[in-house]
């Protein structure tokens, strides 16, 4: 309730991102299914993706990995700071491994694309993308995935800041259990 407050709109609400998770989570044990050479590794982006990668993982019916990586790229506002890097590293030996990235949302493709050149270069044999949103009217860099990599995405975004289901502004609002858009005046 005190939260609710804080919330202009909401613009995907718990059920509909738990059916999207779902069908997301079909559709890509169904691409992996038959592909017994190796077990894929489901790499979260922290701290965003924590809690689409939890739900996500739960609708994998295949045997997997759960790995974190860290990009920044962003200060604690709502504009990117400059050029992504990895500040903190897979745990994990990708070589030769199918690679999915969690992603809470691509904007800028920035960081997915500072991401995607970090798993090629420890030699993934294919690099797949499963972001929850997307702003494809944003993107400014086109990244390239690798091998038989796929991109899926839950929802186009429309160009607005986002906060809630795993996403943050100055590091808050990422426990909500829905997706909205904050009042203006807590965007200080
Ligand atoms: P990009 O590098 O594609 O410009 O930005 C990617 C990262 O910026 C996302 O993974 C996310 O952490 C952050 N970001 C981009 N747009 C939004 C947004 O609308 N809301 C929030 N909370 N974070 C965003
Ligand atoms: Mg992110
Ligand atoms: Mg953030």
């Amino acid at each position: 309730m005190a939260l609710e407050k804080h919330i202009e709109k909401v613009l995907f609400s718990d059920e509909v991102i738990a059916h999207r998770v779902n069908q997301l989570g079909i559709d890509i044990t169904s691409d992996f299914s038959g592909d017994s050479e190796e077990t894929p590794i489901f790499v979260g982006v922290a701290t965003g993706a924590c809690l689409f990668l939890a739900d996500l993982v739960r609708r994998i019916d295949l045997p997997i990995a759960i790995d974190f990586i860290r990009a920044e790229s962003y200060g604690s506002g709502t504009v990117s700071s400059g050029v992504p890097r990895v500040s903190f590293d897979l745990k994990l030996d990708i070589t030769n491994k199918h690679v999915v990235l969690v992603e809470d949302i691509v904007d800028t493709g920035n960081t997915l694309s500072c991401l995607i050149e970090h798993m090629k270069a420890k030699k993934a044999s294919s690099v797949s993308v499963c972001t929850l949103l997307d702003k494809p009217s944003r993107r400014k860099v086109h990244y390239k995935l690798v091998g038989k990599g796929k991109f899926y995405s839950g929802f186009e975004c429309p160009d607005e800041f986002v906060v809630g289901y795993g996403m943050d502004f100055a590091e808050q609002y990422r426990n909500l259990s829905y997706i909205g858009v904050l009042k203006p005046e807590y965007y200080m």
